[in-house]
């Protein structure tokens, strides 16, 4: 039984498993329960409705993010009902693209949430991945990349087809889950980190611990067909996804160069240009790529958040009270 490109495997059969850690994940997600509204934005008003707290290199930061993740998590999660869930039939993974599903309606919820609780402009907001280039950038560049994969004739049959398919998940978890998100949330953490925005800061870190299994989910799920289809990690196609990546890594460096000018908060703007830097040597050596750039980390405080692989004990507020069994080990 193989994870794609299986007639054998029963969707509908769960047990017994063959990926442990798909399970591993689903279990994860459901620890790590969270909802919107549980948050209050009670002084989050209060600053954005003051002058005394904000100035405008703030607005505009916090304007860009809430513009790129309102509408990013509904192209994630289009991605993973409408293409993913497809081509992987095995049981335990579609169990966790389910439990993936609901979060990044979770996510939604939150910007529908910020946007109401601030006051904003819902129309401004939502239509920002069009009229904001640094942000139309990044989400054309994986719409184009994964669009084969969206045809509803698409199989992942044959070396071509499955090299597709890895492009996509490459598209998706690594590129826009895995890069595209991390300028941002370094920049509102930052702004909590200030007491600034903590209502929305609070909710970014939830988002951020689940987009942080999303992004193991994927990786696992890609080394899986790597390993079980080896024939298809040839040196050319490594190349051509790390060729992937960087662009990537170009459109990321300039939307947080664009959402944030002049730097903000004592952090200047290439610190944030050094961080997507950063977080993408990661990701490539998660999947088996050589690492591009060997740039220090100038955040050491994000990495207690984001390596949710060492995570124990940060998230301690609310989230216990969701934690049943299991653990968070993995
Ligand atoms: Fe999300
Ligand atoms: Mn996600």
């Amino acid at each position: 039984m193989a994870i794609i490109n299986d007639s054998i495997t029963d969707p509908n059969k769960i047990l017994p498993m063959k990926y442990l850690w798909a399970r591993q994940h689903y279990k994860d997600g459901v620890n790590n329960n969270w909802t919107p509204e549980e948050v209050s934005m009670q002084k989050d008003v209060e600053q954005w409705k003051s002058n005394a707290v904000l100035g405008e290199k703030e607005r505009r930061l916090i304007l860009w993010n809430l513009g790129f993740f309102s509408t990013a998590e509904s192209l994630t999660a289009n991605n993973i009902v409408l293409a993913v869930y497809r081509q992987v039939t095995n049981p335990e993974c579609r169990q966790y693209l389910l439990r993936q599903a609901f979060e990044e309606a979770i996510h939604t919820d939150c910007f529908i949430y910020c946007c109401d609780s601030l006051g904003l402009d819902p129309n401004y907001i939502f239509n920002m991945y069009k009229t904001i280039p640094s942000i139309k950038d990044k989400d054309d560049f994986v719409v184009e990349l994964t669009k084969n994969v969206f045809d509803t004739n698409f199989s992942t049959k044959g070396i071509e087809n499955t090299r597709k398919f890895i492009h996509d998940l490459v598209g998706y978890y690594v590129i826009m889950e895995g890069i595209f998100f991390y300028a941002g949330f370094a920049m509102m953490l930052a702004l909590k980190r200030q007491n600034k925005m903590i209502g929305v800061g609070e909710q970014f870190e939830y988002i951020m611990r689940d987009e942080s299994l999303h992004l193991a989910f994927g990786c696992d799920l890609i080394n899986t067909i790597k390993t079980e289809y080896p024939e298809v990690w040839d040196k050319k196609f490594q190349k051509e996804l790390v060729d992937l990546i960087l662009k990537g890594v170009e459109f990321e460096k300039k939307y947080a160069l664009d959402a944030c000018p002049e730097g903000v908060l004592g952090i200047n703007a290439q610190q944030f240009v050094e961080y997507v830097e950063y977080i993408t040597d990661r990701r490539l050596e998660r999947i088996g790529l050589p690492k591009q750039f060997d740039t220090e980390n100038p955040f050491p405080w994000m990495s207690q958040s984001v390596d949710l692989s060492k995570e124990k004990n940060f998230f301690e507020t609310r989230v216990t009270e969701y934690k049943t069994a299991g653990s968070l080990e993995w």
